[in-house]
């Protein structure tokens, strides 16, 4: 049997509480909204954490059983911690947490520190996406069509200031003529990271059953690796000596 995976869905909260319309679209925030559509897998042991909660929403202990976190932010990236910043940090380049960020996380803490980047990009209004699949042998994409379409997305535009993406898995096309790199794999580390655009809290990317697939596509592929041992990270065992070598 294998074990279930620990699965923290952290999300700042806030304009779930202070904006009619989002209220509507998410009434329990986005957090919850995920949470609901990954419950049908049993493998998964969910918990929801918010900026406002004790501790930012992530204490040591539950960072330490934490598989794969989820991260979404906007209004307030400012006010997240340092030190839990750099301790997620850490814990996915050891390899022990696999990282997805959501939409305007792209501007987070997180984001920009595990990735190494500003995270810049261009936005405007909401409006028609299409996304395009343009890996579908990758992991993420299984079960996602060549193309799907969002009826109204935020506009994200390129250039999107990343480094170059592992693998770049979708790409979306908006109505009024931009692209954008919509789905990006990074590994950093020994750790996995993805970033996806869909997801502004006006809009109901999260309703969309292909974008539902995708996360859950996601945490699959983000979980830690099996490795069998831990990962080095100190003075090495020397396995020969160079010198020898030429002596011989
Ligand atoms: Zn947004």
């Amino acid at each position: 049997m294998s074990k279930k995976l620990n699965i923290v869905i952290w999300n700042e909260f806030r304009h779930e509480k202070i904006d009619p319309v989002v209220t509507a679209l998410y009434p329990n925030g986005i957090h919850a909204f995920i949470k609901d559509f990954l419950k049908e897998d049993e493998n998964l042991n969910v918990t929801l954490a918010a900026l406002d909660d004790p501790d930012q929403g992530i204490t040591d202990e539950l960072l330490e059983q934490t598989d794969v976190l989820f991260w979404w932010g906007h209004m307030a990236h400012g006010e997240v911690d340092d030190v839990l910043v750099e301790k997620i940090r850490q814990r996915v380049y050891a390899g022990k947490m696999g990282l997805i960020v959501l939409h305007s996380g792209h501007h987070s803490k997180v984001f920009k520190s595990v990735v190494g980047a500003t995270g810049n990009l261009s936005w405007g209004r909401d409006q028609k996406e299409v996304i395009w699949n343009l890996m579908p042998a990758h992991p993420i994409a299984a079960g996602i069509p060549d193309h799907f379409t969002l009826e109204s997305e935020e506009l994200y535009a390129e250039p999107f200031y990343i480094p170059q993406p592992d693998a770049l898995v979708f790409g979306g096309w908006y109505e009024d003529g931009f692209i954008f790199r919509s789905g990006c794999c990074f590994l950093r580390g020994a750790g996995k990271i993805f970033y996806l655009q869909p997801g502004h809290e006006y809009c109901k990317a999260y309703y969309n059953p292909y974008i539902q697939r995708i996360i859950k596509n996601a945490i699959q592929w983000a979980k830690p690796a099996d490795f069998g041992y831990e990962i080095p990270n100190g003075a090495p065992q020397i396995l020969t000596k160079v010198t020898d070598e030429f002596n011989n």
